[in-house]
Order: structure tokens, then sequence, then C-alpha cells
């Protein structure tokens, strides 16, 4: 199964457009094509995927796509975040059976 755009940018459906940016802009350096040119192929995923969510409403979209495609997360009812008790303040860290898509392949 594909990942999803979420898996390959290594964030989560709650993302916000600024924090998809900064995970896309350090993967893209990263997996630069003029110093790793045998990660080319990496890298067009990389931005294929950016520009399938880069926006909330690319998201919106997206997630339907998603939604025909896969099953919804029961970890995280389809959130692709679960909050956890970290000392007195509960945090929303990326769901580990989905990798943050919010979808099961
Ligand atoms: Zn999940």
């Amino acid at each position: 199964m594909m990942p999803t755009a979420y898996q390959t940018l290594g964030i989560h459906r709650e993302s916000t457009d600024e924090e998809i940016h900064l995970a896309w802009r350090a993967l893209a350096a990263e997996h630069h094509p003029d110093r790793h040119p045998e990660r080319a192929e990496q890298a067009a995923k990389i931005n294929q995927a950016y520009s399938l969510v880069k926006r909330e409403k690319d998201r919106k979209g997206y997630n339907d796509l998603l939604e025909l495609c896969y099953s919804y997360c029961k970890a995280c009812s389809g959130k692709g975040v679960r909050a956890k008790q970290r000392g007195m303040t509960r945090v929303k860290t990326r769901c580990e059976p989905c990798h943050g898509s919010g979808v099961i392949a």
C-alpha cells in the first residue's frame, strides 16, 4: 500500500499549514537531488505529498479521498493524533497505528 502524504511528510491530519511547510522544507533539503541524485525519486514523492496537503482546503479534499480508499483508524477516530497525559498537561502526539494519517491501509 502506498504511504499517505501524511506518512511521507511525517506529519498528521491536524498539523497546521506552517508545521507542514516546515516538515516539507526539512525533508526537501535532506533529499535535495543536487546533493543526492540517488534520492531523486524520494524527493519527487515528498514534493508530490506536499502539494496534496499544503493548504487546509487541499487537506479537506485529500482527507475525503483517503477515507474512500482506506478505513478509519479506530485508535484516534480518524484524527491522526492522540492526546496523552504528560505530567500536568495533555499533549497531542502523532497516532502510531496510522502514522498520523487517520486511516489504516
Ligand atoms: Zn490513528
